[in-house]
């Protein structure tokens, strides 16, 4: 066993250490940390998310830092603020016996002022998202003309995020002779060509297998018909109230094409392409910042500089030629700390692709089946039923009551609810009572499986979002409380205020009894079965295959990067899947 006292760290490094408690560093800080201390170099290391990079690179900063300058010798470069705010946070726990250091952290959203007058008081480490430091360079305010030590966070989600040029500039900014160090969870050519422009012979660390796509995202498919793409990516939409969402397509044609036909149908939709003015563009993304799009259909080149954290959902509408694409689109949602849901809207012959996805990304897909429209209908109900209840009442409305309450007189409430909710209802149920289903079924069971199989029950609970919790919290909450395995319990849907979750129905009696008188902060938790037929039902072969994906078996290794480069080069863009 490997202690930190042998990898060269002074004591005050290691004085904090022990106070963090950290027993044993990471196999990245292992391979990282004496190599930073000892030679002079520049690095790439990739490693998987939360395996400690940030002290791996931490620690040799702040030993090779002179904390007695005033100047700026250490730039971290990082995607968001909350990254930034975390990293500068794990550091000044690092640094807490360090003399003297002072670190700032440069993002966008909070004073300018306020951060330069940090660096002019002597700040010696500069933690920063690209955007504000671009302007804090442009405006004269940082000067990073002089540091020694420049370091890459979390490289392949900059550039997943369209920082590319704005890190070139950046980095044109920094001295010839300072050290580079490259810290990414995958190798997308993009990081790759970063490295080779601005490193010099860069040591190269790799553990574990690298993963290409972030845990906090799930992956899920739906098998549809041809002609239904369009019909499905519309259930999916219902069937996810809140949704708010990026849709891909394959063309600007079909982009613009897509978001014609969705803001026909009455949503809350946009185009991105590449055909729009700079100006058209600028519109669109602003109204998607401010929600008032809740679906953004869009190319992959028109996404790429998308910065929105709230994603909820990515589309694909149809999957991309390359399986690189597919990793950027999915890495729009599950950020900053959320979880999200990436959906692929798939023909069956199509199968194939997602396997090779898989592989690529190190995560398996869940096979689900388009929601039913009368489990369309059960959803909107209850989020209308939970907005009327969290709605605050806009006095304004004062005035008016008389009237109404003359138009509506005779009336009881049960039947003042049943009206108002016929008229939200109707829309939807008249809809999809007219609709045939759309599942052309599972690929693995053939057709029809999914409501041919009975022993499985959907919950619905009034938990939701708005308690905090997601796909995966809630997935783990109900295992416990209800003494069942991961296995157990499955298509656990978060809405905003309430969930749906299933269990083979063995399990039924066990999932009512423990949750029958139980509170949560003082509030009555509810569980139910849900009436909607068809809802929740799997078949055999996703049970064999959610078992696979729960367990936690050695990772395979992701195609090597040998086999792509020593296809043709002109047959590597194309024959990727
Ligand atoms: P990454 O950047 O690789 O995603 P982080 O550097 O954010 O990972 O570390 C993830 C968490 O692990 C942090 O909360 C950090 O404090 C903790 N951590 C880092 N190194 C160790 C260690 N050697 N022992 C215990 N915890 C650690
Ligand atoms: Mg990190």
């Amino acid at each position: 066993m490997i202690s930190f006292q042998k990898l060269g760290l002074e004591p005050t490094l290691l004085q904090a250490i022990s106070d963090l408690g950290f027993k044993q560093p990471s196999e990245i800080q292992q391979k990282v940390i004496p190599m930073l201390l000892t030679e002079t170099t520049d690095l790439v290391a990739l490693a998987q998310t939360g395996t400690g990079k940030t002290a791996a690179f931490g620690f040799p900063l702040l030993q090779s830092i002179d904390a007695r300058s005033r100047s700026v010798q250490g730039l971290i470069l990082t995607p968001t603020r909350e990254l930034c705010l975390q990293i500068s946070n794990e550091l000044r726990l690092y640094a807490k016996y360090v003399k003297g250091l002072k670190i700032v952290s440069v993002y966008g959203g909070a004073s300018i002022s306020e951060q330069a007058k940090t660096i002019r008081s002597g700040a010696q480490i500069a933690v920063a998202t690209p955007g504000r430091l671009k302007d804090m360079i442009e405006r004269k305010l940082l000067d990073i003309s002089k540091i020694e030590y420049c370091i890459l966070d979390e490289a392949d989600e900059m550039l997943n995020m369209g920082f590319y040029d704005d890190i070139m500039n950046i980095l044109s900014y920094t001295p010839k002779n300072k050290l580079t160090w490259l810290f990414s969870a995958t190798m997308p050519s993009e990081v790759e060509a970063i490295a080779r422009k601005f490193m010099m012979n860069p040591a190269q660390i790799t553990v574990g297998a690298r993963n290409t796509g972030i845990d906090t995202v799930r992956h899920e498919y739906y098998v549809v018909g041809g002609r239904d793409r369009y019909e499905a990516l519309k259930r999916l939409a219902d069937a996810n109230p809140g949704i708010f969402s990026v849709v891909f397509c394959r063309t600007k044609r079909d982009t613009q094409k897509v978001a014609e036909k969705l803001i026909g149908d009455g949503y809350n939709a946009g185009a991105l392409h590449g055909d729009l003015s700079q100006n058209q563009r600028d519109l669109v993304m602003g109204a998607f910042r401010k929600n008032q799009i809740q679906l953004l259909v869009a190319t992959d080149v028109a996404a790429r500089g998308i910065d929105v954290d709230d994603i909820t959902h990515v589309i694909n509408y149809q999957l991309p030629d390359e399986i690189e694409t597919y990793t950027h689109r999915s890495g729009r949602t599950g950020r900053a700390g959320k979880s999200g849901v990436s959906m692929v809207i798939i023909t069956r012959s199509e199968h194939g692709k997602i396997k090779r996805i898989e592989k690529k990304i190190n995560q398996k897909f869940e096979e689900k089946p388009i929601p039913s429209g009368l489990e369309i209908c059960e959803i909107q109900l209850y989020h209308l039923a939970n907005r009327i209840k969290n709605t605050e009442i806009d006095e304004a409305i004062t005035g008016f009551l008389p009237a109404i309450a003359d138009v509506l007189e005779g009336l009881d409430r049960n039947e003042l609810i049943k009206k108002i909710f016929t008229v939200e209802f109707s829309r939807y149920y008249s809809y999809y009572q007219k609709k045939r289903e759309l599942n052309s079924g599972s690929v693995k069971s053939g057709a029809g499986d999914y409501s041919s199989n009975g022993d499985s029950v959907r919950f619905f609970i009034n938990l939701g979002e708005r308690d905090g919790f997601d796909w995966k919290s809630l997935k783990d909450f109900l295992k416990k409380k209800l003494n069942l395995e991961r296995d157990d319990l499955y298509k656990v849907d978060v809405k905003d205020s309430f969930s749906f979750f299933n269990t083979d129905s063995a399990f039924s009696g066990q999932v009512v009894e423990s949750l029958a008188s139980f509170k949560l902060d003082g509030r009555t938790i509810k569980v139910e079965i849900s009436n909607a037929p068809g809802s929740g039902r799997r078949s055999k072969g996703q049970k064999g295959r959610k078992r696979n994906y729960d367990a936690s078996g050695p990772k395979k290794r992701s195609r090597g990067k040998s086999k792509k480069s020593g296809r043709p080069k002109n047959k590597q863009k194309k024959g990727f899947y």
